[in-house]
């Protein structure tokens, strides 16, 4: 039996990534001798590389160090031809290809790559793509010295893990309603804001080593983290763990002659989620044992199953839940005249209140603690037995689904009505003109049902995971186990059912 195995820290406190070997990665006893596959109920069992039809073909894209700089490739290009339109196109946002990809098409794009396979969107994203490669000095070869400073993010900052991206996602869409840029408004307005993320990235990116903007400081890192739990594609992992105890080299996190260490600071040896893998490939390569693979995942694994639950994605879930619920209720008639009077007390010039918005999130993540220490009372309900997080953090993976359907359901309009002027927008610069401008894919009250139909979907996810977590933890770790799990699937139905009733009134408000 072997001593040891290599482990990420179980606090999300602890060093969150600094020298990926000496201090992110520590030792710990392993929790069953011999075992070839090292993440018990986590163990993703399918290894995509192995498939007899693709398997081939896939390890031989995999190995190519191209494979990554064409995922990137047309999104870049897509990318700044938004910025480039968005400045010196039309001034009708409808017509305009800047805001009419972005908000129309790209914004819901991403909510179905994140919710079918998980962090699918960053392998091929041109933000962090943009800044890896003016760090990395070269599109796809294996460098050895990188441009910047290389710094690591503090400690004291790195302990927050993904609570940074929440914080900065919420500063965002607050300007974003502000300037009204997702409206869409001017086209200018989403060019300058797709241009400052991408100076935010390539800053920090010349600031910080490896990928630290996409694990902490990128807006969308924690939404990707959080709703991309639903995904069915694991993420690069061992495939047999007493091989990398023997390995010396440790090259998948240190870096080896074909790839990079891993960008991301995860070791795809004690990966538990597919939280922080950003299917780069870059271990894939670099592993002199070939001992990794590509895993599928049973969808909501990674919000069921993590043995090793995380506050950060804890609390990022609630405040995003907080934020998407406020975007809902903004959009009823109603609101208007609340947020005309905030703004009257305290001299904002105009929507959206920072009070209502910011304190629309505090309240919903107060309600959420308040119900789940409601729950806590009912069952008598202990800490958890091998978390070291608390019933809050349970619950709130328990309503990732919804938090992530309410989402989607939130961008269906836009899509729905107005997805077919992306190409109008394409061909109308070449004075061609489709006569499809007008036209909607769904009427108003279809769009509702399927808002409607999308949070049932969210809702039965949601009703699950809740009684899966609960069912395990609440066994373990209750001295009223019936009570504590019929309050956790009361609670989580009512959260469910609020936010669903909502679309009906909101008559698919884009
Ligand atoms: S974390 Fe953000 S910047 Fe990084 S790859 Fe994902 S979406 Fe792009
Ligand atoms: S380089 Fe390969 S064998 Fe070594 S620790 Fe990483 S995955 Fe395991
Ligand atoms: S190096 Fe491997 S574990 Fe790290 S992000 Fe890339 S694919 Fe995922």
């Amino acid at each position: 039996m072997a001593k040891s195995i290599v482990t990420q820290p179980r606090s999300d406190k602890k060093s969150e990534h600094n020298d990926p070997i000496s201090s992110s990665i520590r030792l710990r006893e392993p929790r069953q001798s011999g075992m070839a596959k090292h993440f018990v109920t986590t163990d993703p069992g399918i290894d995509l590389t192995e498939n007899r039809f693709f398997g081939r073909f896939l390890k031989k894209s995999l190995r190519n160090r191209k494979f990554q700089f064409f995922l990137i490739l047309p999104n870049q290009i897509i990318f700044w031809i938004v910025i480039a339109t968005g400045i010196f196109g039309v001034s009708d946002p409808g017509r305009n290809f800047g805001p009419a990809i972005t908000w129309y098409l790209w914004f819901a794009l991403v909510f179905v790559l994140m919710a079918v396979i998980g962090r699918a969107w960053c392998a091929m994203c041109p933000f962090g793509g943009f800044g890896e490669w003016i760090q990395r000095r070269t599109l796809f070869q294996r460098t050895q010295k990188s441009l910047g400073l290389g710094k690591k993010l503090p400690e004291s900052w790195a302990g927050h893990g993904l609570l940074i991206s929440s914080i900065v996602f919420v500063i965002l869409t607050f300007l974003e309603e502000f300037f009204n840029i997702a409206g869409p408004g001017v086209p200018i307005a989403t060019s300058i804001m797709v241009l400052s993320i991408v100076a935010f990235a390539t800053l920090s990116f010349l600031l910080f080593e490896r990928r630290t903007f996409c694990r902490y400081l990128c807006p969308l890192s924690s939404v990707i983290a959080t709703a991309g739990a639903m995904g069915s594609v694991a993420g690069f992992r061992t495939k047999d763990r007493n091989v990398c105890l023997s390995c010396k080299t440790k090259d998948c996190m240190r870096g080896g002659e074909d790839g990079f260490g891993c960008p991301w600071y995860t070791w795809p040896g004690s990966a538990d989620s597919n939280a922080f893998c950003g299917l780069c490939s870059e271990c894939y390569k670099s592993c002199p044992s070939d001992n990794i693979g590509l895993f599928v995942q049973k969808p909501l694994t990674s919000v069921i199953a993590p043995t090793r639950r995380r506050f950060d994605i804890g609390i990022s879930v609630a405040i995003l839940f907080g934020l998407v619920l406020y975007q809902q209720y903004n959009a009823l008639g109603w609101y208007g005249s609340v947020d005309d009077w905030l703004n009257s007390q305290i001299n904002f010039p105009h929507y959206p209140n920072p009070i209502a918005y910011l304190g629309g999130i505090a309240l919903a993540v107060g309600a959420i603690w308040l119900g789940v220490l409601g729950i806590q009372k009912l069952g008598g309900l202990r800490t958890i037995v091998g978390q070291k997080t608390s019933w809050f953090v349970a619950f709130a993976y328990a309503i990732i689904p919804i938090t992530g359907m309410d989402y989607f359901a939130r961008q269906l309009p836009k899509l729905l009505k107005h997805v077919v002027r992306v190409p109008s927008a394409v061909v109308s610069p070449l004075g061609i003109n489709l006569g499809i401008y007008k036209v909607h894919l769904l009427t108003d009250p279809r769009i509702v049902t399927v808002q409607v139909g999308v949070m049932g979907l969210g809702t039965a996810l949601t009703l699950w995971s809740t009684y899966r977590i609960a069912k395990t933890d609440i066994q373990l770790n209750a001295s009223r186990p019936k009570l504590a799990l019929a309050g956790a699937m009361g609670f989580a139905l009512v959260i469910c059912v609020a936010a669903s009733v909502l679309y009906m009134p909101m008559h698919a408000a884009s």
